[in-house]
Formats: C-alpha cells, structure tokens, sequence
C-alpha cells in the first residue's frame, strides 16, 4: 500500500528521511502517527527510525542533542521541529517482565518492527509513502483488531506494560483485542505487578480519557488487570458502576479521577491517600479534592457563594462538565457568571490586609491575624459586610475580643 497523500507533519519532516537515505541509510516514519494518519486521525509526536548508528546520525545532521543516546535516540534540531530519530534495535534481554536492561542496535528494519507491540503499531512508511506492513497490521486496522505481534504470552512476559497499553487502545480506539491476545493478557494479568505506577499510570490515564471508555474499562475488569492496579482490587463492583456511567468522553485527568473516585465510593478524606498510590502530583491531587468536593455538594444543591469562591473557575467548569454523568445539567455558564460576580475573588482583593490590621489593633502578627482575615473574607463573601475599609474595621471590631481570646 502507498500513500499519496502525506499529512502537513510527515510532508515536513521529509527532508530528514532524505538526508537519512542520502548518507546510505534507511530512514522511516514509525509508531504512532503511522498508525494515526492510516485510520484518519491526527498526529502528535513523528517518531523515526533509521538504520543509521546514532554516531552515524549525528555526523549527518550539524545540530543534535543526545536525550536518550544508550536506547539509540538522538534528537535532531531543524528549523521548524525536532525530531527524536531512533536506530533500529531489538531488545532481547529481558528481566522481571519489565523494560529490556540492554538494547542492541541493528540494521534491520524487520527485527525493529518485530520488537513493537502490537501489529497497528508496527507499520513503517517509507519517504515515497509506501506503507511497511510486516504483520498484516493493515487488515487488523480494516478489522478493527488489537493483535500483539508474534507470540502474545512471551510479548507479554518480556514487558507487561503492554497489557495496560493494550487496554488503553482498546479504549482510545474502540478494537477489539484478537483471541490469542486477549486469553494471554487474563492469564498473564498478575504480571503487571512488576511494572513501576508510574507507567502504568500514564496508560491507565489514557484508558479513562478514551472515546470508548466503556469497552476499555470492561476489559479491564474482565482481563482482572485492575486487581494488580493501586487500590483497585476488591472494588470490581464500583468499577462496574463507573463503566456504567454515560459514555460520554472524559477530557481531562482531574475530571477522570474525580468521577472514578465518586464511583469508587471513596470518602473525601481518602483522595490523597488514593491519589498518592497513583504517584499522581500535588498539584494534581489538590485540583482532585476540590472539584470532588464541589461535585458533592453540586449533585445536591445549588453553589453557596464560599463554595464558588473555593472553587474558582477551573475547579466550576470541571464540575459542572460532571454534572451531565448523573443526569443533571451543566450549568457552567451562570455558574460562572456567579463566580464573576463575587465581591471578591481572592484574599488579596479585601481592602485591608495583615499591616492594616496590625497597625490598627496595634497588635504584632499570630494566629489571631490569619482568623481576622479570614472573619473578613467569609463575611464580605456572603454580604455581611460590604468590602471597604472601615466597614471592614468595624465589623472586626464586634469580633475582635473573641479573636485576642484566641
Ligand atoms: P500515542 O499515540 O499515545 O503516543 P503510541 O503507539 O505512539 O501511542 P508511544 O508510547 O508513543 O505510543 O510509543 C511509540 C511506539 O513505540 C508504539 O507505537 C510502539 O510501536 C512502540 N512501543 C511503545 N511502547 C512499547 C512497549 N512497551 N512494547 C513494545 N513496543 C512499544
Ligand atoms: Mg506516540
């Protein structure tokens, strides 16, 4: 099969196969986006693969950086883009179902394809547009068809992240996984045990934000892969309840951990422990915590004006883009237009702050400060106290006795 069309990324990148092939070497666009362009879809990263030795691309291209020069990946700078071109390998030692310790560069674009997981993903095309198929990846794309490449149960053994990956595409992509490769993954599920979370988070992410969210997290139950991921074992039947769920996509992390996390039944108090086992950032658990708290309070009752300002806008938009899961309405626009219209948005917008109050109260810093402030923002945020200087001084005052009690 062959191309005749090549899009605007490929078309771009062009003259970096030329030169490949120019120096003697073969050179081909690989992985992904090869997969990508095929079913219609867009590209994000052009991975290429080359016969060349990374000594060998470096003496061709002026301007490079080795970011991963031991597993054969040099980038290469051009005008436009960088591109992360990678010498054909095999990984043939492989130690505790992880990642291969060694790899061994090779000339062969066969033994390189041979290495990839599953056949959509092991296409090569070629400058002229000429699709490598070695596998028959073409008919499972036609088919719709997840097929490991070669034997699944030693593809699985040699690294079990493939399993996750697998998922993730079944629910990226809506294939189904072909027989053998399905009946390898239920058997050889506990082996994900070996896998770091780091990586099986970053598949199982993919998995959630999928169009085909539902058939991905059926096969996840069904192959038993989610027993050897954090947390999950024993929670099958809440599982069951989250695939169950409307279908519509998830479209970005904090929603998909929230909704997962309300259908898990898990308390408010436990997200960060949950979240931690993912190995999921601060930042990231924060954001969690927040939109799950708003979502509670939301699937009951309208905003109170401190829960707005809580929240703020981000936080709004992600629960309300939640809201349609339980069969009520997204109302993110008067929400937000709510949140506009508060008297004041962060601590920073109350007209005095910590001097001000020390100065007045002639009264060195401490706690007693931080609750004043904190007296303010709550009562100017629900109308108490309009949001001005002396205003503020004198609502204070009627609390001040109770706060130096402190
Ligand atoms: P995405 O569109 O999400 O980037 P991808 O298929 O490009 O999906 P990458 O992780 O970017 O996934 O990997 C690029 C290619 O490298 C894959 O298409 C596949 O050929 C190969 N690959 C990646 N991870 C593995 C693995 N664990 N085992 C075998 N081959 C792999
Ligand atoms: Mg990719």
């Amino acid at each position: 099969m062959k191309l005749t069309q090549l899009p605007r990324e490929f078309e771009q990148a062009l003259p970096i196969l030329k030169k490949i092939e120019a120096a003697g070497y073969e050179g081909y666009f690989v992985g992904g986006s090869v997969r990508d362009v095929l079913l219609g879809q867009s590209i994000h990263d052009v991975d290429i693969a080359t016969s060349a030795f990374p000594a060998e691309i470096k003496s061709i291209f002026p301007r490079t950086i080795d970011v991963g020069i031991e597993h054969g990946t040099v980038l290469v700078l051009s005008d436009e883009e960088n591109y992360e071109i990678t010498t054909f390998r095999t990984e043939s030692t492989y130690q505790d179902f992880r990642r291969p310790d060694h790899v061994e560069f090779v000339r062969s674009l066969e033994e390189d394809l041979k290495r990839r997981d599953f056949t959509i993903n092991a296409f090569a095309l070629k400058e002229d547009g000429t699709i490598v198929d070695l596998f028959n990846g073409l008919s499972d794309l036609e088919n719709q068809v997840l097929r490991a490449v070669g034997n699944p149960y030693e593809r699985f053994h040699e690294d079990a992240l493939r399993m996750m990956r697998g998922l993730r595409f079944v629910s990226q992509l809506g294939f189904t996984l072909e027989e053998k490769t399905k009946e390898s993954i239920i058997e050889n599920h506990a082996l994900l045990e070996k896998i770091s979370i780091e990586r099986i988070t970053i598949e199982f992410v993919k998995l959630l934000l999928g169009k085909n969210r539902k058939l991905g997290v059926e096969m996840f139950l069904e192959t038993k892969c989610y027993a050897y991921c954090p947390e999950l074992k024993g929670r099958s039947e809440q599982l069951r309840l989250f695939s169950e769920l409307p279908t519509f996509q998830l479209t970005n992390e904090v929603q998909a951990w929230v909704l997962l996390i309300d259908q898990l039944g898990i308390e408010v108090t436990d997200i960060r422990a949950f979240l931690k086992t993912w190995k999921c950032s601060n930042q990231l658990i924060r954001q969690v915590q927040q939109a799950f708290k708003g979502l509670q309070w939301r699937k009951k009752s309208d905003y109170s004006q401190e829960l707005l300002y809580d929240l703020k806008k981000e936080s709004i938009i992600i629960v309300e883009s939640l809201l349609p899961y339980f069969e009520l309405e997204n109302q993110a626009a008067v929400a937000i237009e709510n949140y506009e219209q508060l008297p004041i948005h962060a601590l920073t917008d109350l007209a005095v702050n910590g001097n001000d109050l020390m100065n007045y109260y002639q009264k060195k810093g401490g706690k007693w400060l931080k609750e004043a402030l904190e007296v303010c923002e709550t009562a100017v945020l629900n109308g108490k106290t309009v949001n001005d200087t002396e205003s503020l001084y004198s609502y204070l005052d009627s609390y001040f006795p109770h706060l130096i009690e402190e």
